[in-house]
């Protein structure tokens, strides 16, 4: 089987003010082990952008992203973050879809959609969210919802284009309660599945995401279907995601 070159990528969520982030990227640098090949992805909060890209600039292997944005370019939406705005701080990346976005904000897959075209019209890498509630997987629809969400979510967007997808069930984030690894390996099956059903190459990654520690990290990753992990909680600690992110 082909192997994808890992990413791992830190959701900070409403967590790290400008000056903490540059305590925390001071620190992960100097305990980062860079390794070839991996890519380290930083989604703080919008008013953190700046200073997380700036210090991250010139190293190769780290990039900085949004972790929502509006699909409208400009004008009179108080509160939003074109993605023009965004990329204006130094995201390279968005995050779409968030499982708190979805059902927090209650953002609809067509909505979701719009923000994944204009994320990539606008030049950035799309990280789509999608994963079920428990509800849904106790029903046995878990395949069924990530195969909409990716549909809709990936509807009119070229088959080359620059996206990530990361699946998050949602009884699994910020709960302590991870998808064993072969449970989540069906699912990202599932999900390439239908990533070449719409024409994606085999190298689109797709990570896993939802209670990613220390301690699980490494069984997560020898799946060769994980492509890598999108870490809310143990993102927060430098030396302790530079663990993560050292981990093979
Ligand atoms: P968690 O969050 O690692 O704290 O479960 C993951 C996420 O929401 O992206």
């Amino acid at each position: 089987m082909m192997s994808r070159p890992l990413m791992f990528a830190a959701n900070w969520k409403m967590n790290v003010a400008p000056g903490e982030a540059r305590t925390f990227i001071e620190r992960f640098l100097a305990v980062d082990k860079p390794r070839a090949g991996r890519t380290v992805a930083f989604f703080p909060p919008a008013v953190s952008l700046e200073a997380t890209a700036t210090l991250l600039r010139g190293r190769e292997h780290c990039i900085v992203g949004a972790q929502n944005v509006s699909w409208e370019p400009k004008g009179a939406f108080t509160g939003e973050t074109s993605v023009a705005l965004a990329r204006g701080a130094g995201a390279a990346a968005a995050l779409i879809g968030h499982s708190e976005r979805r059902h927090v904000y209650g953002e609809t897959d067509e909505e979701i959609s719009k923000k994944v075209r204009a994320v990539l019209d606008g030049g950035l890498m799309a990280m789509l969210c999608v994963g079920e509630k428990l509800l849904e997987r106790e029903r046995g629809e878990t395949e069924a919802v990530v195969t909409r969400q990716l549909r809709v979510g990936l509807a009119g967007v070229a088959s080359n284009a620059d996206i990530v997808v990361a699946y998050e069930p949602v009884w699994a984030i910020g709960t302590g309660r991870n998808a064993t690894p072969s449970d989540a390996a069906v699912v990202h099956t599932a999900i390439r599945g239908v990533l070449a059903d719409l024409g994606f190459s085999r190298d689109t990654r797709v990570l896993y995401g939802g209670s990613v520690s220390a301690a699980n990290v490494a069984a997560l990753l020898a799946e060769p279907e994980i492509d890598g992990v999108l870490v809310g909680g143990a993102s927060l600690d430098p030396d302790g995601w530079a663990g993560i992110c050292g981990t093979a």
